[in-house]
């Protein structure tokens, strides 16, 4: 008695596991920026300010007014137009003055659109070396201490310029590389900082 063939000699040939769940779970795009954002050396607070920027959840007045709260949308930091993510990372004079002089500290000279665009740079800037390194964590850096910033402005009623702003933001950078680079923890990092 001949045994029962699963599949005829001349049929198709038998669907593999990874096939069948790639077929379930559909494509997903490759996200670019991962990498990038995933360094270490981009300071972890940074990176969820990063994040909640992306994707467009930060608190910012556009977004507390879309939730029922009442008030003024102007953006504190240039006074010139609506507080939107968009706005206070890119489009705001103020904004705009930090991130270039950031960028050109760093030796790139084209002008900033978005932080999609921006984190798309970083992805392109290769090797493991500290250049790498200190894209990766300027962007972090600067996204973060503006959106700081932004929040002492409203609610501590202090302000800085953004030449100051510049200034911190240099300083978080170099010694977080820095000390990235040497090996030290965050705690020698924070320490550093608080100096
Ligand atoms: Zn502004």
């Amino acid at each position: 008695m001949h045994q029962a063939k699963l599949l005829p000699a001349n049929g198709p040939p038998p669907a593999r596991l990874r096939t069948v769940y790639q077929i379930f779970r559909g494509t997903t795009p490759k996200l670019y920026w991962t990498k990038a954002f995933m360094d270490p050396v981009i300071m972890p607070r940074h990176r969820v300010i990063v994040l909640l920027a992306m994707q467009n959840s930060l608190s910012t007045t556009d977004n507390l007014c879309k939730r029922g709260f009442h008030m003024v949308i102007r953006c504190v930091l240039c006074f010139k137009a609506e507080e939107t993510a968009q706005h206070l990372f890119f489009a705001c004079e103020y904004s705009s003055c930090v991130l270039q002089a950031l960028f050109t500290w760093q030796g790139f000279t084209r002008r900033h659109l978005s932080l999609n665009h921006e984190l798309r740079r970083l992805a392109q800037v290769t090797g493991k070396n500290i250049r790498k390194k200190w894209a990766n964590c300027t962007l972090g850096a600067a996204v973060y201490n503006l959106w700081a910033e932004r929040n002492a402005q409203i609610f501590q009623d202090t302000y800085r310029s953004s030449d100051q702003l510049i200034y911190v933001t240099k300083n978080v950078i170099r010694v977080r590389v820095l000390a990235y680079m040497n090996g030290l923890t965050n705690e020698v990092v924070s320490i550093s900082l608080a100096l």
